[in-house]
């Protein structure tokens, strides 16, 4: 029995993220059939683009209150599209919003829920879902369950983006009493010190307490403006308020999965690998030849990070 299937896509400013279209191809995977939530103040455009890339049926919601990711409206305005297209699978984004969303939405629709999925079968309406466990010490297969909602979030980059299709845009209207909602979203401030996100970032440079101080930062960012990477950092230099917390990769931070990870004097304690140990290749620079993040390295340096960072910012910088 083919499945019916929700995606919801995330925009920022007026642009969809990427997730929206890894998304796509989690619910392609599963011979289902696609809807896809496309919630903005003005949705059409954005609506149009998902579904010439694979997003099926796409569910335009356009309303003023939708400009900013508010969980608790969204989570309204997507069980209204529940109730009426009656998915057996909805698959939003592991990010920092999608995350705090999807579980209210499931809770909102006693549904079941798994977050974070890096894998995704089903067979007829059977679904099962692979995700990192314990840390990312085990990797779990869960199983839907007859009779509920499966929830699950996926986790960015780990799936390509669907890039075709040929889906229709639906414009749904929802009662303005739907968009009513005990918080609002006022304002959202760009982070002034991280022109790229973090979890999309194809390359990271993070950096650890073995940077010293907060005066020594722009050693780190440098080497991340001359490959136009995004900053991470270690939680050692988020306590000390050498950085900002939306820099912070690991248990309590963000989970980064990008193609390229500098960990510079980072010395790899496990709540730091659980957030980047899934980056394809890792290059670890650490002056003590038995960190733990060598471990973990593809490529390991071992050696003064003041000598090597600005060794190999200059080399990049001369490549252009
Ligand atoms: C509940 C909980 C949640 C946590 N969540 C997170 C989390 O989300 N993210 C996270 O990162 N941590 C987290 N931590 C903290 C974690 O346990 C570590 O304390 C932290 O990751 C250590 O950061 P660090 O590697 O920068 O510092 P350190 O462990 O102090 O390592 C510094 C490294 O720099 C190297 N070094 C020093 N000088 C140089 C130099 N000149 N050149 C090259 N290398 C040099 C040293 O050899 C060392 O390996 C959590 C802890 C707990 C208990």
């Amino acid at each position: 029995m083919s499945i019916k299937v929700l995606t919801i896509a995330e925009q920022k400013d007026g642009k969809l993220s990427n997730i929206s279209f890894e998304l796509l191809t989690v619910a392609a995977a599963t011979g289902g059939e696609i809807q896809t939530a496309c919630l903005a103040e003005a949705a059409d455009g954005l609506a149009a683009e998902l579904a010439a890339k694979g997003g099926g049926k796409v569910l335009a919601v356009s309303n003023p209150a939708l400009k900013f990711c508010n969980d608790e409206v969204y989570a309204k305005v997507l069980t209204e599209l529940i109730n009426k297209y009656q998915p057996q699978l909805v698959i939003g984004a592991a990010t920092f919003f999608g995350k705090a969303m999807i579980a209210r939405l499931a809770a909102m629709n006693n549904g079941a829920m798994a977050s974070d999925i890096t894998g995704l079968t089903a067979d007829g309406d059977k679904i099962t879902i692979t995700r990192p466990a314990y840390g990312g010490n085990v990797i779990v297969n869960l199983g839907s369950k007859e009779g509920k909602i499966f929830f699950v979030t996926v986790r960015p980059k780990v799936f390509d983006e669907s890039t075709s299709g040929d889906g229709e845009v639906v414009a749904e209207t929802v009662a303005n009493s739907v968009f009513e909602a005990k918080t609002s979203v006022k304002e959202s401030v760009a982070d002034a010190g991280q022109s790229i996100n973090l979890t999309e970032a194809d390359i990271i440079v993070a950096a650890g307490r073995g940077i010293r101080g907060e005066e020594n930062l722009p050693i780190i960012t440098k080497l991340a403006d001359a490959m136009g990477a995004a900053v991470g950092a270690s939680r050692a230099i988020v306590d000390t308020g050498w950085i900002a917390y939306s820099h912070q990769v690991g248990q309590t931070g963000k989970t980064v999965n990008p193609k390229l990870y500098f960990a510079i004097g980072i010395s790899g304690a496990i709540q730091h690998l659980v957030g980047m140990q899934t980056s394809k290749t890792i290059v670890a620079i650490n002056r003590d030849k038995d960190a733990p993040i060598f471990n973990i390295a593809s490529y390991g340096i071992v050696g003064d990070l003041f000598e090597i960072v600005p060794a190999l910012t200059e080399k990049f910088e001369s490549v252009g």
